[in-house]
């Protein structure tokens, strides 16, 4: 039969010896194995105490940006939905209503505001597609969790707080995405 690689390995069946039977010699070869990468540098890390260094226009977790008001800047006009290619993003859109000019910026605002966090690709294109400056990635990783349904992310893990503490600072991916297009 003609082999089609060079690597096809013929099993051969032949009796064991005496020392192959005892295994010792082979978990001796085994246990040196470990020891040698015992003294070698650690290529895993104890994740989420500490976190890998990543390049200042990485994507992460993302935020609805309030104004320095503290108003919500997203108008839900729903163009990161329609340029989300991972069909990412819901939200249902409402009318701002007399006395809530302090918490929504614009007459319409998003009531319900949802990205599922594991469909998301994090490409950054709702980031570009926004006309209000609202929605932007940041360098923060998405958690681990156990159900799908909490990766179902709303407003109240999206929306930034209001107090100054609270903000969530985008400038240096911003000033380096300014570097990489300039
Ligand atoms: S980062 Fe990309 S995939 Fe994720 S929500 Fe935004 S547009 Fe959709
Ligand atoms: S985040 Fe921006 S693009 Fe998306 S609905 Fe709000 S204002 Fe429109």
């Amino acid at each position: 039969m003609q082999s089609l690689t060079n690597r096809s390995k013929v099993v051969v069946n032949k009796k064991m010896s005496f020392m192959e039977k005892l295994y010792l010699p082979e978990i001796a070869k085994g246990m040196m194995i470990t020891l040698k990468h015992l003294f070698k540098k650690k290529v895993t890390i104890k994740y989420p105490e500490q976190k890998r260094p990543v390049a200042p226009v990485w994507r992460g977790w993302h935020v609805l940006k309030r104004d320095e008001l503290g108003r919500e800047n997203c108008t839900a006009c729903g163009l990161c939905a329609v340029a989300c290619p991972a069909e990412a993003i819901t939200m249902t859109a409402a009318e701002r209503k007399p006395g809530e000019e302090n918490l929504y910026r614009e007459e319409k605002y998003a009531a319900v505001y949802e990205i599922n966090m594991l469909r998301c690709i994090f490409c950054g294109l709702c980031e570009e597609a926004c006309p209000k400056e609202a929605i932007f990635l940041t360098d923060r990783n998405v958690p681990v969790d156990l159900l799908r349904d909490d990766f179902i992310f709303g407003k109240d893990k999206l929306v930034e707080g209001i107090e100054p503490e609270k903000r969530i600072d985008i400038s240096v991916r911003a000033r380096a995405h300014r570097q990489i297009e300039s």
